[in-house]
């Protein structure tokens, strides 16, 4: 037994010194091992390794550091630079992921527009929070009126079983098949914002699921009410949608903002993206008439007063107390319909304005 141990370890010993030799020897050591095939099955090889990306921005973790908030760190890179990370825990506190929160509603918020604010200032990326356009394209169907009816979102076609990428970081509060949507993600982010991606032919994430921006949530479909491949995509605060436009260029992929202020207008079906110094110009315009309108407002009712004013002509033993009780009005309301004051010295002759 030990002995024919012995062989066979003698005889791998020599197989492996053959190898090593077979370039040189190889005429003479032909017959010994014909294929590699024939060596890998009396040297076993190591498992395979994965092959480690090639990507030279491909940076590793060399460290991570605390915060004063336990669920974020910070990661030392190889390639000399940091980012912030978020840990599984990080945003269950945060109250937008908590109110109003359920999986089978569009809109589980049901607030009056009155409870909004006029102006609500978003920011929409910031060092703990990144962006990817959900899908590239060009706007096939618009915000706004549709056949009557309202469209929520812009329309972006795609071929079916094109990813789809979360626009922001954030929460899935809902993914299913729902009406006409068809298959719908819809993703609760940091800032209140919520986005839905409608009509995808499979569903990749699950409700409660914490996603980075660039996550594939889906593939692109044409499931529910859809007349071909495309990605209904929408944009809402409160459950009121607003047009995804004021905050991606779709055709170049780009954030057209990193701090949003979303005015109540926004949410107006009519209220489609206007490109900026487009509307910088309509805002300066409409500036501009309002306060023309209030400068003829005001002149009209000066020259209306000045039609209607009175004048009395002080004499002799004419008190501003005494002028003020004959005309039916105050001191004070003489004193600054004239410039003076109660403590003015009358003259004689002088007019004063009464009303
Ligand atoms: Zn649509």
């Amino acid at each position: 037994m030990k002995s024919r141990l012995f062989a066979a370890a003698t005889s791998i010993t020599a197989l492996v010194v053959l190898l090593f030799l077979a370039p040189f020897t190889a005429q003479a050591q032909d017959t010994t091992i014909k294929t590699k095939q024939q060596a890998e099955l009396l040297i076993p090889r190591p498992a395979l390794q994965p092959v480690k990306s090639l990507d030279p921005n491909a940076a590793e973790t060399l460290d991570t550091l605390d915060t004063a908030n336990p669920h974020i760190k910070i990661l030392l890179l190889s390639d000399y630079s940091w980012k912030y990370y978020k840990d599984a825990d990080y945003g269950k506190d945060i109250a937008e992921f908590n109110e109003y929160w359920n999986n089978d509603q569009p809109d589980p918020y049901h607030v009056p527009l009155d409870a909004l604010q006029d102006e609500i200032a978003l920011w929409i990326v910031d060092s703990l929070c990144g962006y990817r356009c959900p899908h590239q394209g060009e706007v096939y169907s618009k915000f706004g009126y549709r056949h009557g009816r309202r469209h929520q979102g812009v329309d972006l076609p795609l071929k079916t079983g094109t990813p789809v990428y979360a626009a922001f970081d954030g929460k899935v509060r809902m993914a299913k098949y729902f009406r006409g949507y068809g298959n719908l993600v819809v993703i609760r982010h940091e800032n209140g914002l919520e986005t839905f991606y409608g009509h995808l032919s499979k569903i990749l994430v699950e409700v409660g699921d914490w996603i980075n921006a660039g996550t594939m949530i889906g593939l692109g479909g044409s499931t529910g009410r859809s007349t071909g491949p495309h990605l209904h995509f929408e944009t809402r605060y409160k459950g009121y949608a607003f047009d995804p436009q004021w905050l991606i260029d779709f055709s170049s992929g780009t954030l057209r903002h990193r701090l949003f202020v979303l005015k109540k207008k926004h949410f107006n079906a009519d209220s489609k993206y206007v490109p900026e110094d487009e509307q910088v110009e309509i805002d300066i315009l409409e500036g501009d008439t309002r306060d023309r309108e209030e400068a003829a407002a005001k002149a009209e009712a000066e020259r209306k007063a000045l039609a209607a004013a009175q004048y009395h002509t002080i004499r002799s033993g004419d008190t501003l107390g005494a002028i003020a009780i004959r005309y039916g009005t105050s001191v004070n309301k003489l004193c600054n319909l004239n410039g003076i004051s109660s403590r003015t010295l009358l003259q004689i002759g002088r007019k004063l304005r009464v009303k």
